[in-house]
């Protein structure tokens, strides 16, 4: 007899309990295409010489591989994971966590058709940068403001603006390159500038801007001011002041820009936090034009923000490619609730979360990692290694101040003797938990930063470390 005739069929299958009720919560093409290819594979075993079980042993286990198979395709792929990497503003983790403030007003943007680009006074068409624009004004100090993709994108668009076919002056000490194939002579080549590079890589004086203007008379069509924000140059430096590029570029009738990169609009100084320039200050030294991320430092969703003059804002406003980089409503809400609590400057450590994360004090983390050390102990119990808290260095990221650390602390996992492998199964299973936890593993230890767990995040943290004791066996 042909052992193949044994294979129950898809019908068979998908009537069994355990099947329909995962019809029920999948639907019948997703289940029923998991079925046909998890019994052509048991089909092409047995044609290669596989031994048949009995039926009822079989059909239970393409009962549990179907199951596997249905878990696995309807895992989404955006999975939420615990970032225990000790950078706080990750880009390849989704950089700043949104506030709840912000994540209720995402869900009721999302939720109902809302008033974008309508005005609900007049009746009439509205303009969707409304929803933010006084927002960022009030906390500014701009006069207009403008909202796209991301800050790569808003730099893109105000050099090809502003600056189409013509020069921009900016110091040689500032063409950076940033993560994801951000290059400032990149963009501004694409957007159509020509880049005026002034100055060394160390100096840049007043007087370099001065000659390259008198050098590209009508030619030129700003000066730029770039944040070198992801590195340092220290020793023997120089950096014309804000206030006097504004003021030279005003002289010619040229408007002067920064691109911030991070741009706080909060005093990080006041939490003991070096200094990162803000856009009010940029503004208030005489920059024309201001854009930074939204979802660096200013912890709110991916967006470009340019604040500044009116009339430049307005042409900015009219550039087809606006249109091409404009944002959604989910991100201007968004947006909108992260500013708004950037209106009481005394409790953005309690409410804006990544400020939070960043001002968090180390003996709250250590305490923290003190609660948590006796569940991770006993996950690991089996394996041969040493679990400590131990004091960490964390960093900001996406950039953002990229010489400072914050003082903070988590664990230090190592191994006993030279059995270095069991490392890195142990950062696999921490990955493979429901909710991945990524550590780093540096100078032979898988170090896990606390810095980004919230306290309310602890149980389930906890909870799923127990699946970690499969490994030692
Ligand atoms: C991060 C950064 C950018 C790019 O901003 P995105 O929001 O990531 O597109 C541009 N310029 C500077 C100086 C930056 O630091």
């Amino acid at each position: 007899m042909n052992p193949l005739s044994q294979l129950p069929s898809v019908d068979r299958l998908l009537s069994t309990a355990t099947l329909a009720s995962l019809l029920d919560a999948h639907g019948r093409a997703v289940v029923t295409g998991i079925v046909r290819d998890v019994l052509a594979e048991t089909r092409a075993a047995v044609i290669a010489g596989a031994p048949l079980p009995d039926e009822a042993a079989l059909i239970a286990a393409l009962i549990n591989e179907v199951g596997s198979g249905v878990t696995a395709k309807m895992q989404p792929k955006l999975r939420p994971v615990f970032n225990l990497t000790g950078t706080v503003l990750h880009t390849n983790l989704g950089r700043a966590t949104l506030p709840e403030e912000a994540v209720q007003a995402l869900i009721v943007a999302a939720r109902s058709p809302c008033a974008l680009e309508y005005d609900i006074e007049s009746g009439g068409r509205g303009d969707r940068d409304n929803v933010v624009n006084d927002l960022l004004c009030e906390l500014t100090g701009a006069e207009a403001a403008t909202v796209v993709n991301n800050n790569a994108a808003a730099v893109f668009l105000l050099l090809n603006t502003l600056a189409q076919k013509k020069q921009v002056i900016v110091s040689r000490g500032e063409l950076i390159e940033i993560g994801g194939a951000f290059r400032v002579p990149d963009i501004m080549s694409r957007a159509g500038a020509k880049l005026v590079e002034v100055g060394t890589t160390n100096r840049t004086h007043l007087k370099d801007f001065a000659e390259a203007i008198a050098t590209g008379g009508a030619r030129t069509a700003m000066l730029m001011k770039v944040h070198a924000s992801n590195y340092a140059i220290s020793g023997f430096t120089h950096a014309a002041p804000e206030a006097e590029l504004a003021q030279l570029a005003h002289e010619h009738g040229l408007p002067f820009v920064i691109d911030l990169g991070s741009g706080t609009l909060a005093d990080l100084a006041a939490y003991g936090l070096p200094h990162e320039p803000t856009p009010t200050e940029a503004i208030a030294a005489g920059a024309d034009l201001v854009c930074f991320s939204g979802d660096k430092l200013l912890g709110g969703p991916q967006a470009g923000l340019l604040v500044g003059r009116k009339d430049l804002i307005a042409k900015i406003k009219k550039n087809p490619l606006k249109r091409a980089l404009r944002v959604g409503k989910l991100t201007l809400a968004a947006l909108e609730a992260v500013l708004a609590l950037y209106r009481d400057p005394d409790r953005l450590h309690l409410r804006v979360t990544a400020v939070r994360q960043l001002t968090r004090p180390e003996a709250e983390i250590a305490a923290q990692a003190a609660r948590l050390l006796p569940a991770l102990q006993s996950a690991l119990g089996g394996l041969p290694v040493t679990t400590e808290i131990v004091a960490l260095k964390s960093q900001i990221g996406s950039g953002s101040l990229p010489v400072d650390r914050l003082p903070s602390a988590g664990f230090a996992i190592r191994p006993q003797g030279k059995r270095s492998g069991v490392l890195n199964r142990i950062e696999q299973g921490l990955r493979a938990l429901p909710k991945p936890a990524i550590g780093r593993i540096e100078d032979g230890a898988l170090l896990l930063d606390l810095r980004c767990l919230a306290e309310q995040e602890e149980p389930e943290f906890a909870a799923q470390l127990s699946a970690l004791s499969g490994l030692g066996t």
